[in-house]
């Protein structure tokens, strides 16, 4: 098993952290998508927040859904994940290009824009999903992440994401981590956080450098007193099967239906998150239709 994940707090109980190195995972969404740089880092990043914050949630039946909705070349990320961490995603425009920043990195806020939303769905199988939402910040994710815990959850969050991408398009590194302190902090306590904070290197950079989740940690508290509580295996997944295929197919509804046995006499369909394609023959189109007029 492959642990890139780690879960903590600080022995004095007021901060909690969580790391994780999603080179793997952002490598595979990229293979699956083939996304251009500055796709994989949007789609990246997206991919990295939705995971860890599925971590974050104490209900195992959770079910996390990301989405950022963007003003500029990006129109929309989506990303899904579990308490596990298992996440799988996608992103409207898989294709774009836009010009490197001023200090060569990929320019992720210019291609979301700034005038979108970040729209969190947590659905535990009850009758209402918690839905939050809150405008984007920058549109580089990261900022955007700590934003909406500030604005609809009011919890303090330090978020870094970042995604390296190598000339050959490979993803090199990627990683990030979540840091959420507790009510009761004191001022000192913040201040030697947020001196930390304003010396260590990009999460990106630390991932690229070598560091494990535990060195990233020590040098993001370093000074405090650390405990680890869980090292687990986060990963790409996709849990498409073909019953959830045919379900969207029946909700195309029966007049488009119809019109595809006539027509086509055959549908293909993949799935967004997977790409894995799904066929079906006019004989499976007619039992489909058969279903929903019965
Ligand atoms: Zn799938």
């Amino acid at each position: 098993m492959n642990k890139n994940m780690m879960i903590g707090m600080t022995k004095d109980g007021f901060i909690r952290f969580y790391v994780a190195n999603t080179t793997e995972m952002v490598e595979k969404a990229r293979e699956i998508h083939q996304t251009t740089p500055v796709a994989t880092a949007a789609l990246g990043r997206s991919i990295t927040a939705a995971s860890i914050m599925g971590k974050m949630e104490k209900n195992d039946n959770v079910k996390l859904t990301f989405q950022v909705r963007g003003s500029n070349l990006i129109k929309s990320i989506v990303a899904v994940s579990d308490s596990n961490g298992t996440v799988k995603g996608y992103i409207s425009n898989p294709d774009i290009d836009i010009l490197l920043k001023e200090n060569g990195k990929l320019d992720v806020g210019g291609a979301v824009g700034k005038d979108g939303s970040l729209i969190i769905i947590k659905d535990l199988g009850l009758k209402e999903p918690y839905i939050g939402q809150a405008n984007l910040v920058s549109g580089e994710i990261a900022e955007d992440v700590a934003s909406y815990y500030m604005s609809s959850e009011q919890q303090p969050s330090v978020v870094s994401l970042g995604v390296f991408v190598d000339r050959d398009m490979k993803v090199e590194a990627a990683g990030g981590f979540i840091i959420q302190t507790m009510p009761g902090i004191d001022e000192d306590t913040i201040v030697k956080l947020e001196n930390n904070l304003g010396k260590i290197k990009t999460a990106s950079q630390m991932v690229r450098d070598g560091m494990s989740n535990l060195e990233i940690i020590e040098a993001v508290l370093e000074g405090f007193e650390l405990e680890i509580m869980e090292e687990s295996e986060i990963k790409y997944e996709c849990d498409c099967t073909r019953e959830r295929i045919e379900k969207a197919l029946i909700s195309v509804g029966v007049v488009e239906l119809k019109k595809i046995i006539e027509e086509d006499e055959k549908a293909e369909l993949s799935c967004h998150f997977c790409n894995k394609k799904y066929s079906f023959d006019k004989e499976e189109l007619e039992s489909l239709l058969s279903e929903i007029t019965a």
